[in-house]
């Protein structure tokens, strides 16, 4: 079978990952496939359980019988932990900070590495994620490193979150930035870092149209289509 087309998308939590990724697949064509929604999804279930996010046997056992898969329909993508689709239930900082945990747990990541490359073998994709590039998809076309400064992101974040209502601070949302970029950058297993071949793409001073923008222009170069 052809090697089917990957875009691999890493980098620190609120650089705009997920937004721009999705963006750029609808323009290209492509899946979007959000592998921070499956550490999310682990992180739920074992929040539910209530096993400390510091416990890496409770973490283990939990993965016995667990299954989180994708699904993709007309309004993206979709997360199901155990047949029950979670999508909204992940989107909050408690599972965030379940996921970066869980996430530095080798068990957990050899459990999602299978599921994230089958996908990229029967599709085209762009994957985001934090080893995408470096561990899970190594021959993916194309490789880009999407980052900002943490000012940057902290203040995106703090708009967005002050839009929807939630009582935070600018100060709180730097600390919760900074404690996940610690976890993710100095974990000893598929750390997040930018691959050799991985293009930077820093997002700070664009806008979301502009950055968009970028990413498509250095996926779509390698794609070989014109937009
Ligand atoms: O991208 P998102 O914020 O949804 O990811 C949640 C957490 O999952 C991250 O903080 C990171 O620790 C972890 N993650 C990871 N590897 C990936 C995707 C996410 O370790 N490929």
């Amino acid at each position: 079978m052809k090697k089917k087309f990957a875009a691999a998308i890493d980098g620190p939590s609120g650089a705009g990952k997920s937004t721009i990724a999705r963006a750029a697949a609808e323009r290209l064509g492509l899946l979007y496939v959000d592998t921070g929604a499956m550490y999310r999804a682990i992180g739920l279930a074992v929040l539910r359980r209530g096993i400390a996010a510091e416990d890496t046997a409770g973490i283990e056992q939990t993965l016995s019988g667990l299954s989180v898969t994708l699904r993709h329909g007309p309004k993206g993508q979709h997360v199901l932990l155990n047949g029950e689709d979670v999508s909204d239930a992940i989107r909050n900082d408690r599972v965030a900070h379940y996921a970066s945990k869980c996430s530095a747990v080798p068990a957990v990541r050899d459990f999602l590495l299978e599921t994230q490359r089958s996908i990229a073998r029967t599709q085209g994709v762009i994957m985001d994620g934090r080893d995408i590039g470096t561990v899970i998809l190594p021959d993916a076309e194309v490789k880009i490193f999407l980052t900002a400064s943490v000012e940057a992101r902290a203040k995106r974040r703090y708009l967005e979150l002050d839009a929807r209502g939630e009582h935070v601070t600018l100060e709180g949302v730097r600390a919760d930035i900074e404690r996940r970029d610690e976890l993710d950058i100095n974990r000893p297993i598929a750390p997040l870092r930018q691959a050799e071949d991985a293009i930077l793409l820093d997002t700070s001073s664009l806008t979301l149209e502009e950055s968009i923008a970028a990413a498509v222009g250095i996926i779509s170069e390698k794609l070989g289509v014109q937009l």
